[in-house]
């Protein structure tokens, strides 16, 4: 067939093909309905015969996609690393107001003289055996992992909010890391008059 009518039996086709859209996927619905399993048992020995081919085929397919989800995933974090670093942030935040505001009995600040800077507050073992504690957490939980812990544990007892400031003088009076002697603590405010 020369070049020229080849062209134009092409364009034809595909005339009609847009004219006869919904008969013709009609019919190869119907075409695939009728020969179910003439078209599954082709399919089967193509399979069969092409096998290591079609296995080469699909681990090259396999890399790419790979690949390109690796690109994707590189490019998505360069161009969102602030707002991702700001979301995580913002939810350790959340989540440690969300701690101590439950060990600070309702208020997020320290149970005992009531400062409520955030940055200085923390989790206190009121027993005094917090790296023990963690130790048996495992993974050397610190920080946010603990506070996730703890929320995942219902709030576990035994626990309060301190400021720094007050868990250095509990540390001192208790001698949490020393010999213990036993003192009230925090000591009773001194009465007025
Ligand atoms: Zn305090």
């Amino acid at each position: 067939m020369p070049y020229k009518a080849k062209e134009r039996q092409r364009e034809h086709a595909k005339q009609y093909a847009t004219l006869h859209k919904e008969e013709l996927s009609e019919y190869k619905r119907n075409y695939s309905l009728l020969h179910k399993e003439e078209i599954s048992a082709r399919r089967k020995k193509h399979r069969a015969e092409h096998k290591e081919e079609i296995h080469q085929r699909d681990k090259k397919r396999d890399a790419l996609r790979r690949e390109a989800h690796a690109r994707y995933s590189r490019t998505y974090y360069h161009k969102h690393r602030l707002e991702l670093v700001e979301y995580k942030y913002a939810r350790a935040v959340a989540l440690k107001i969300e701690v101590l505001t439950h060990y600070g009995k309702g208020e997020c600040a320290c149970v005992v003289c009531k400062y409520n800077n955030l940055d200085a507050l923390s989790i206190d073992h009121i027993n005094g055996n917090g790296n023990v504690h963690r130790q048996t957490l495992g993974n050397n939980q610190t920080g946010n992992h603990f506070y996730l812990w703890l929320k995942r544990n219902g709030y576990p007892e035994g626990y309060q909010t301190l400021c720094m400031n007050c868990q250095w003088i509990k540390r001192a009076k208790y001698r949490e890391h020393g010999p213990k002697f036993k003192e009230p603590w925090p000591e009773p405010l001194p009465k007025n008059g």
